[in-house]
């Protein structure tokens, strides 16, 4: 491993043996683009990229027997599955004209490094380093990662304009940095956010998702929301959206993004409080006191959250959680095992723990006046969810002491009026009114056809 020269990080074995060897068979390699600002910055790599003046074919040859992926050959990159990989190599490459504002109409491969820095989004992103001749830095790199600037290579209007995802891999970098956007860069976001429409839907759902997961998403979101609203316009009526309630001391959109910093980090979450309250606008009744009502607005929101996460492509797993959580988000079970054991009937122990911490985000967002007393609700549900789990009571079907096979042999009849039997069983079980004992669940039960039969829930 080369020891870190100037404060340089060191690069680890994996990658000094892939530019050793790219470089003795004559091509000049480097790290480059995130991996450089990650290590400068002191942080772990995502992944390592290689930029070379080799060319995919001449890399493909010089690893020939090593594992070779062609992941991208129009754009010259192959991925090589060494020790300590993937590593990305990407031919130094100059692009072209971007007439549609999302790709280069054509592709150049050049022999130097320095036009390839040049076509890169940030500055922070367009530096490389090699083990002996160090950080390349042509723009300025090293001192906007000290300062913490997203700054564009040259002219942000124009590098907007080759490429719109820039604008959102901007605050994407920002919110996962905790940087700002230099001044010149945030008025062209701003004013060419319009021209987001022209990325594709998953391009844009990559960077957002990312961008929502950062550590400073909200005051990313909070300076930018006008970016935020090309994609979700949606969202766009809750700026300002008073809620004269004594539940809320601020309008919906400053409490969504005040949810957002009390959630963890996960897509599914944090999608969830972005747009558990965009049904509100909709929904808003002021009554004859002045007080405002949103009845019906998780009901409304997840309709709408729906739509924008299938505009986004959003994968039908994470859609269906974010739409549970939505649906539950402002349902406020009291702290007893009966109404526990119903919840964690309906969504399972995962997504009631996933309700939990949205509900308590939820919270946090809201009129401290009577904070205390909503989280101690949370607490209360979170204590019985524990209980039912660590003794284990019955919540399902399946941890009933009987089941369809002993009330069949009871003499009970097949068919559906033996699932609600069992569902009527379960709900009395679960209230507490009724032992989970074989016995006492037969008695119940009543003989079949007798005068204790008894007919569904
Ligand atoms: P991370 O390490 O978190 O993945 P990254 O900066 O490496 O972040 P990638 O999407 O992996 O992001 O891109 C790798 C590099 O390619 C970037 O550092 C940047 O130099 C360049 N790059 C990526 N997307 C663009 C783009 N749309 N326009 C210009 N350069 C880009
Ligand atoms: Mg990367």
């Amino acid at each position: 491993m080369s020891g870190p020269q100037n404060g340089l990080p060191a690069l680890p074995q994996g990658v000094l043996e892939l530019i050793a060897r790219l470089e003795r068979a004559g091509h000049p390699a480097y790290a480059v683009g995130g991996c450089v600002r990650d290590g400068l910055l002191g942080r772990p790599a995502r992944d390592w990229d290689i930029g070379t003046a080799a060319t995919p074919a001449q890399v493909s040859d010089l690893f020939d027997g090593d594992r070779v992926l062609p992941t991208g050959l129009p754009h010259g990159t192959v991925t090589l599955l060494l020790e300590g990989g993937p590593y990305e190599v990407t031919t130094f490459r100059m692009d072209g004209g971007y007439s549609d504002g999302r790709h280069p109409d054509r592709v150049t491969f050049v022999p130097e490094l320095l036009p390839d820095l040049a076509r890169r989004d940030f500055t922070v992103n367009a530096m490389a380093l090699h083990p002996e001749r160090g950080l390349i830095d042509p723009f300025g790199g090293r001192a906007d990662l000290a300062a913490g600037l997203i700054r564009c290579v040259g002219e942000p209007r124009d590098r907007f304009a080759e490429d719109a995802l820039r604008i959102l891999r901007a605050l994407r970098l920002a919110a996962e940095l905790g940087f700002a956007v230099e001044d010149h860069t945030a008025k062209a976001a701003l004013a060419q956010a319009e021209s987001l429409c022209r990325v594709s839907p998953e391009r844009l759902r990559e960077e957002l998702t990312r961008l929502l997961c950062g550590d400073h998403a909200a005051p990313v979101l909070a300076r930018f929301a006008p970016i935020l609203f090309t994609l979700i316009p949606e969202l766009a009526p809750t700026v300002m959206q008073r809620q004269n309630t004594p539940h809320h001391h601020l309008d919906v959109w400053t409490h969504t993004l005040e949810t957002l910093r009390n959630i963890p980090a996960e897509p599914a979450l944090r999608l969830t409080m972005l747009l558990h309250d965009v049904g509100k606008p909709a929904c808003r009744f002021t009554d004859a006191e002045g007080r405002d009502h949103f009845r019906g607005h998780a009901e409304a929101g997840l309709r709408m959250a729906d739509r924008v996460l299938r505009r986004l492509r959003y994968e039908n797993d994470t859609r269906e959680q974010v739409l549970r959580l939505i649906r539950h988000h402002d349902l406020h079970t009291p702290p007893e095992l009966p109404a526990v054991r119903r919840m964690l009937n309906r969504l399972g122990e995962p997504a009631l723990r996933q309700l939990l911490l949205v509900q308590r985000a939820d919270i946090m967002g809201k009129n401290p006046v009577g904070l205390a007393d909503k989280l101690a609700r949370i607490d209360g549900v979170e204590a019985r969810l524990e209980q039912i789990l660590a003794e284990r009571l019955c919540w399902r079907r399946a941890d009933l002491a009987v089941g369809g096979r002993e009330l069949i042999a009871a003499g009970h009849r097949p068919g559906p009026a033996l699932g609600a039997l069992l569902d009527a069983m379960l709900h009395e079980v679960m209230a507490g009114r009724l032992p989970n004992e074989p016995q006492a669940l037969l008695a119940w039960a009543g003989r079949p056809g007798g005068p204790l039969e008894r007919p569904g829930p």
